[in-house]
């Protein structure tokens, strides 16, 4: 493994708990001017290679963050693709695991490392996880065997882990370890070094980034709960120009077997709605046959999301319908890895 000084990474800063500083005066969280950040991380300097920083104006909570701002994230990561050797984001937690899917799916032949870091404590406060997170995910975007990056994918680097982007989830909101990648071990954790797990690690394949920004949004996630009314099913099957929607069922992939739940599914996809069988489950796998809670599901055409998470099912649908595939082609990309975010068959 390599670093020098001829590396370079480009950091991009959105917004969220890292950059932020309490303000002497109000005492208030305020974001920081990212120029001053050798003040704010003086071990930063210590890096021998070049560090290139851009930053969102306006900054952004993450929970404002939308399908514009993945197209701005990967038309920065196009422009300077050839310029750097890895990308670094910065990025409020709340909504990362969706970003980093989104990204995933958006950047195609992505043969150099996007990490995206964060914290749950400011980088101006004492106790803060963000100077470990931002310095150990740089390091990881800088890491390389004989010039080809050790991790060529869309990660999320987060309290000593590294996840596949696609594969994580944002679970807890207030401890420090606050993502999880319940259905896919981790790509490298880091400790007194920094072990990556190779075997887990997507291989580059040397081929011509390509990118797709165009992402369509009528799409949506549907969380079934025993007492779902009909009435309710209805309203969300129904939203004008609904082209997808993630279902979000118990278990291995149950849901009720009433006549009238399985009506109103059979109605929407033959009129053309794709709707993708996604475990409320953390861990684990959707099963459709297995119980007969699941089995009308298959019968009737709801595809099976397999360990998909919610967020890399619904952003997938939204690249693939924004590429604008067909029906039956989504149906058969829904169906298998197409960025390491599903275990294939
Ligand atoms: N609300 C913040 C955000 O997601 C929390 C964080 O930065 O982790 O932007």
């Amino acid at each position: 493994m390599s670093n020098n000084s001829t590396t370079s990474i480009l950091v991009i800063y959105t917004g969220g708990t890292i950059g932020m500083i309490r303000d002497e005066q109000s005492g208030a969280l305020v974001p920081f001017n990212f120029e001053n950040v050798y003040e704010q991380i003086p071990s930063l300097k210590r890096f021998l290679y070049r560090l290139d920083f851009h930053c969102f104006e306006p900054l952004m909570d993450s929970s404002n963050i939308n399908p514009e701002v993945w197209e701005n994230l990967a038309s920065i990561i196009q422009q300077n693709y050839e310029d750097y050797d890895g990308f670094v984001i910065l990025h409020g937690s709340d909504t990362m695991a969706y970003s980093a899917s989104a990204l995933s799916f958006m950047l195609e032949n992505l043969n150099k490392p996007v990490i995206f870091t964060g914290s749950q404590l400011p980088l101006g406060e004492l106790r803060t996880d963000g100077r470990e997170n931002f310095i150990t995910a740089i390091e990881i975007a800088a890491a390389n065997d004989d010039e080809t990056p050790l991790v060529p994918e869309v990660c999320i680097y987060f309290e000593n882990q590294l996840m596949r982007g696609n594969r994580s989830v944002k679970y807890n909101a207030e401890n420090f370890n606050a993502f999880k990648s319940g259905n896919f071990p981790l790509l490298a954790d880091a400790g007194v070094y920094l072990k990556y797990k190779r075997e887990n690690i997507l291989k580059p394949n040397f081929k011509k980034l390509k990118v797709h920004k165009k992402l369509c949004t009528d799409v949506g996630i549907l969380k079934l709960f025993p007492g779902i009314s009909p009435a309710f099913v209805d309203s969300i099957l129904q939203s004008p120009g609904l082209k997808a929607l993630v279902l979000e069922t118990f278990g291995s992939g149950n849901a009720s077997t009433q006549k009238w739940f399985l009506d109103a599914l059979v109605h929407a996809i033959k009129k053309g709605l794709i709707i993708v069988n996604v475990s409320q489950c953390m861990t684990g796998m959707v099963d459709q046959g297995k119980y007969e809670t699941s089995a009308g599901l298959k019968q009737i055409g709801v595809i099976s999301g397999r360990d998909i998470t919610s967020e890399a099912a619904l952003t997938k649908l939204m690249v693939l319908l924004g590429r604008g595939m067909d029906t039956a082609t989504v149906t058969e990309w829904m169906q298998r890895s197409i960025r390491g975010e599903m275990t294939n068959d």
